[in-house]
């Protein structure tokens, strides 16, 4: 089965996301290339070979520069038409998201998205998608080639397979109606330490912290840990923290080393944002708190007492 996996980037960097989606589909199949589409983004064809891509694709051009759908919907459907790719693959982002769907249309395509696995069957292609609040995992297919797919943000690690890739070079042509909408403003939002798709260790804090105010607690422990802060719903949706922190379904999905969750109740929503960390530690004033029940470590006591000292206690120890 021919595969392409649309590869974003990131400040010159290929994301994680993707890197993971590219490593899963090199593990089901032998036929598994990747397509990198920006201005100036030559250079990470090899780092992309290295993740499990056996040939490149690479559109480097002006018109792709800023990060808008419509002209990688231009350049994707002509690769896949005249490659005759039958996957495509993509690591779900906002961006990720508006071109999958694009193409979908272009193509008129069968999309699948906010998969969480996908495997072989068979010789089929089946996706795996949780539905019903994530209470319950169905399972998808697709009527027709070329079969498009999302997978949920977070869901693969990626991992270096030391291959190295063919690279090809596509000619980019932009649709005139692709160029109506134009990028007006890019900002960036100023952030300390590692983000929470990167971190090894997330502190993150839930309406149990009682205020706005009482995230510093988590902020402080998180810093002593060289960690990440994360967030429930609760407390983004109260615009106590910002969207781009909240774990969960409605959220990011993340899989640090340790998570240590501060007066979060462990809604199933919450739960299938972080199950898959190493370890789970949970602080809540309430003994059966749902987060008790599949957290490694349950200390049961009032997060504002237990964060401060923990804090002191990781500072003592690194002699901070
Ligand atoms: C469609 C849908 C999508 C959703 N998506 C998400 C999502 O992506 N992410 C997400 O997080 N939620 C999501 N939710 C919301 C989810 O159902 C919960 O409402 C939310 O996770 C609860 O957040 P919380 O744990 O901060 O607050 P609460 O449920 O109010 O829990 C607060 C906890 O703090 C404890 N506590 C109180 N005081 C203290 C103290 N002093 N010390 C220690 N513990 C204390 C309490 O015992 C309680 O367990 C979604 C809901 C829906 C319907």
């Amino acid at each position: 089965m021919a595969t392409l996996v649309f590869v974003e980037h990131h400040e010159g960097e290929p994301v994680k996301g993707s890197l993971g989606v590219l490593g899963k589909m090199a593990q089901l199949g032998d036929d598994v290339s990747a397509v990198v589409l920006g201005s100036g983004v030559e250079g990470m064809a090899e780092a992309v070979g290295r993740h499990g891509a056996s040939r490149v694709f690479v559109a480097d051009d002006p018109a792709l520069e800023a990060p808008l759908p419509q002209p990688r919907v231009d350049v994707l459907a002509k690769l896949v038409e005249s490659e005759g790719f039958e996957n495509v693959v993509f690591g779900a982002s906002v961006l990720a998201a508006d071109v999958a769907a694009g193409l979908a249309a272009r193509l008129d395509a069968g999309l699948n998205w906010d998969l969480v696995d996908l495997e072989l069957r068979g010789g089929k292609l089946v996706g795996k998608r949780p539905a019903l609040g994530d209470s319950v995992i169905a399972e998808v297919g697709w009527k027709a080639v070329p079969r498009l797919a999302l997978i949920r943000s977070g869901t693969f690690e990626p991992s270096e397979s030391g291959g190295s890739a063919e690279l090809t070079k596509i000619p980019v042509e932009i649709q005139d109606f692709s160029k109506q909408a134009v990028m007006v403003e890019q900002a960036h939002e100023e952030s300390q330490g590692p983000s929470i798709e990167d971190a090894d260790v997330i502190v993150a804090g839930g309406r149990g912290l009682g205020r706005p105010e009482n995230f510093s607690l988590v902020e402080d422990l998180a810093k002593a840990l060289g960690g990440a802060v994360a967030a429930t719903r609760a407390v983004v949706d109260a615009g106590w923290y910002p969207y781009s922190t909240q774990v969960g379904q409605t959220g990011k999905t993340v899989s640090p080393k340790l998570y240590i969750a501060c007066g979060i109740s462990g809604a199933i929503q919450h739960k299938v944002g972080m199950q898959g960390s190493g370890t789970i530690v949970a602080i809540n004033k309430d003994p059966n708190a749902p987060i008790f029940e599949y957290s490694d470590l349950a200390v049961v006591g009032d997060a504002h007492e237990i964060v401060p000292k923990l804090t002191e206690l990781v500072k003592e120890r690194k002699g901070s």
